[in-house]
């Protein structure tokens, strides 16, 4: 699937639509999700274009996927999750239930949130 730039987190990253930002480094940008599902609900998205995690994984640089997750290691440990732990999923494709075509991880916790269910 080509990247379309239009999408809401396209639009969020060029300061189009605002978010409720909680950090933003060179290479990401990681805000509250509108409609949360635990008491911490963030998404952490790369500031290049990709539509999923597999696009992710096969086209982004070496630099581009280290200053991806040390910005993800470093978000949940400042938001106080590392220590009871937290659910970090990536929806991908129609029978992933992806809804935003642009990368994201979504960090979910806060409390126990319960056994993963399909
Ligand atoms: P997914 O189904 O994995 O594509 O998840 C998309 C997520 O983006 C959902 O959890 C939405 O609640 C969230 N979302 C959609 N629009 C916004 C927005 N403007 N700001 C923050 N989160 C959003």
């Amino acid at each position: 699937m080509p990247y379309d730039d239009q999408n809401i987190f396209a639009k969020i990253l060029r300061g189009e639509i605002p978010c409720d930002k909680v950090y933003e480094d060179d290479y990401v940008l990681a805000f509250n999700d509108i409609g949360p599902k635990a008491p911490v609900h963030i998404l952490v998205i790369p500031k290049g274009a990709y539509v999923s995690i597999e696009d992710f994984g096969a086209h982004a640089s070496a630099e581009e996927i280290q200053g991806f997750f040390a910005a993800v290691a470093k978000i949940t440990s400042e938001h106080g999750l590392s220590e009871n732990g937290y659910r970090s999923i990536a929806n991908t494709g129609d029978h992933g239930g992806q809804e935003v075509a642009h990368f994201h991880l979504h960090i979910l916790g806060g409390a126990p949130i319960g056994p993963m269910v399909a």
